[in-house]
């Protein structure tokens, strides 16, 4: 299955995404695609790195790291802990926050590189 953003082939896999409807999230641009009614596939607009994944912070803090801010994907956080262990915020995560995860902002960063400039 085609990535309708950026054209990355994802392994054909069916799971709910963004609530009820069917579709996957693409392994190289993380954008959401979906499947419509009429079998027509659609994904959502584009949106600047701060306004894309919600913040969260790590349940349990390590004693020696700093309680930093992740922004949360699908499944894990762009910095790779699993959602399990991440408490999620309402608020939007933010690159340049004090506290913003500089892992989180470098993978966000190449995520965004992902998407192509004319399709913004
Ligand atoms: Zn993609
Ligand atoms: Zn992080």
């Amino acid at each position: 299955m085609r990535c309708a953003v950026c054209g990355a082939a994802n392994r054909p896999r069916r799971a709910r995404v963004h609530g009820e409807r069917p579709g996957f999230t693409c392994v190289h641009c993380r954008t959401a695609n979906f499947e419509d009614a009429d079998g027509s596939w659609t994904h959502l607009p584009y949106r600047p790195v701060g306004e894309r994944w919600p913040a969260g912070k790590r349940r349990k803090a390590c004693v020696e790291r700093r309680d930093d801010e992740h922004a949360v994907a699908e499944g894990a956080t762009l910095c790779g802990i699993p959602e399990a262990a991440v408490t999620v915020y309402r608020h939007l995560w933010t690159p340049t926050g004090a506290a913003s995860c500089a892992g989180c902002a470098r993978s966000a960063g190449e995520v965004d590189r992902r998407w192509p400039a004319d399709r913004r």
